[in-house]
């Protein structure tokens, strides 16, 4: 999933927290969350890796399950859009596992 914040900078803390909490190592390759930069649009983009879209050594982001407070929304300057990301990350994987029942 992409999302976008309002004021991403592109500082990429929110991938290093998050390789830290899934490697144990500060590592942005190893990080299931990616931040792009979009030419397009001319804004850093905020990609959560779903299953199935996992290269390099990169896993899928499994939403943090029961964690109140994901280490890419601690570490992250504008830690309240960023919950909203997850939020809406967790949803589409909770909705995803609901129609497969
Ligand atoms: S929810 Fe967890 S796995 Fe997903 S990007 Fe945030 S810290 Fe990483
Ligand atoms: S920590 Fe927040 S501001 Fe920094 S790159 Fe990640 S989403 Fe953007």
């Amino acid at each position: 999933m992409y999302g976008k914040l309002e004021n991403c900078g592109g500082c990429n803390t929110c991938m290093m927290a998050c390789s830290f909490e899934k490697t144990g190592a500060f590592n942005t390759k190893a990080s299931p969350l990616e931040i792009v930069f979009d030419e397009h649009e001319k804004r850093y983009l905020v990609h959560f890796i779903e299953e199935g879209e996992e290269y390099g050594e990169r896993s899928f982001c499994d939403g943090c399950p029961g964690v109140e407070e994901p280490m890419c929304v601690r570490y992250c300057r504008e830690w309240i859009e960023m919950r909203r990301l997850v939020d809406t990350y967790r949803q589409i994987l909770k909705s995803r596992c609901e129609n497969e029942e």
